[in-house]
């Protein structure tokens, strides 16, 4: 039996993702910072509910003991992330107008929470037979495409949402030499419509989530250290 942990799950293409995988057969905990929402997403699905809000020390510290304490972890879907410069009406806030405030928040969600849960439950997943990471990183990441304009992420103004999702795969490349008997990988899962972007993306949560998925689900002989999108490997 495998067990996966998918951080800010009660909505999105987290909600998707678990209830893709609790129907190939995962035991899925849905962790929400609020942990209403979490066991109301949770009940839905089949799955456990656990309270993690990933910019918390203690909050993710209590979750991974919950967890541990059932009986541990192989997959984590590290998923929950801001995007803080875009304003309700779709405005994103450009390079004029970026501040280090908005770089830090954004960075305390998307990088450091995702450190600090992958800190948290690596004991937990060092002991699985089969871990996997998956980061949910974003096609705003690869420096290839935002400095090719022939790419459609290319015109995006902002600065601090594609800068901390470089950073996520980054945190994904150096975790993965780290722990070579784990399979850890980013993924982009495309222009999605959730709450995310004021549901203005392209794709369906089913579409978005087919890779996020797909990489959770991956065997010892998949691919490690490694960014891809629904169709295959992306440039850096
Ligand atoms: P979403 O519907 O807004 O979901 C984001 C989730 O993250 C929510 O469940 C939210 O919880 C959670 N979250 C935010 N801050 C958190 C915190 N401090 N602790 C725990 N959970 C927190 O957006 P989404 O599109 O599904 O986003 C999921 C992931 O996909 C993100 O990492 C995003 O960057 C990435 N992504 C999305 C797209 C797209 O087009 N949608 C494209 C590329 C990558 P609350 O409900 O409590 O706010």
């Amino acid at each position: 039996m495998t067990t996966t942990l998918i951080t800010g799950a009660s909505k999105g293409l987290g909600f998707e993702t678990a209830r893709r995988l609790v129907g190939a057969g995962h035991t899925v905990y849905v962790a929400s910072r609020d942990a209403g929402r979490g066991r109301l997403a949770a009940e839905r699905l089949g799955a456990r509910a656990v309270a993690l809000d990933v910019t918390d020390d203690a909050s993710v510290a209590a979750a991974a003991r919950a967890v541990e304490a059932d009986g541990g972890l192989d997959v984590l879907v590290n998923n929950a992330g801001i995007q803080v410069e875009m304003g309700d009406d779709q405005e994103v806030a450009g390079a004029a107008e970026v501040t280090a405030e908005m770089m830090r928040r954004t960075f305390e969600t998307n990088v450091f929470g995702m450190v600090r849960v992958l800190h948290a439950f690596l004991p937990l997943l060092r002991r699985s037979g089969a871990p996997v990471v998956v980061n949910v990183s974003s096609g705003l990441a690869s420096l290839s495409r935002m400095t090719d304009p022939g790419m459609v992420g290319y015109p995006y103004p902002g600065v601090a949402y594609p800068a901390s999702k470089a950073a996520v795969n980054m945190v994904t490349v150096q975790y993965a030499k780290a722990f070579p008997q784990m399979r850890i990988n980013a993924v982009e899962p495309g222009f999605t419509r959730t709450d995310l972007n004021g549901n203005s993306g392209l794709q369906t949560v089913e579409q978005g989530a087919e890779i996020i998925v797909r990489m959770a689900q991956v065997g010892p002989d998949g691919p490690t250290g490694g960014y891809f999108d629904a169709e295959g490997p992306l440039a850096w």
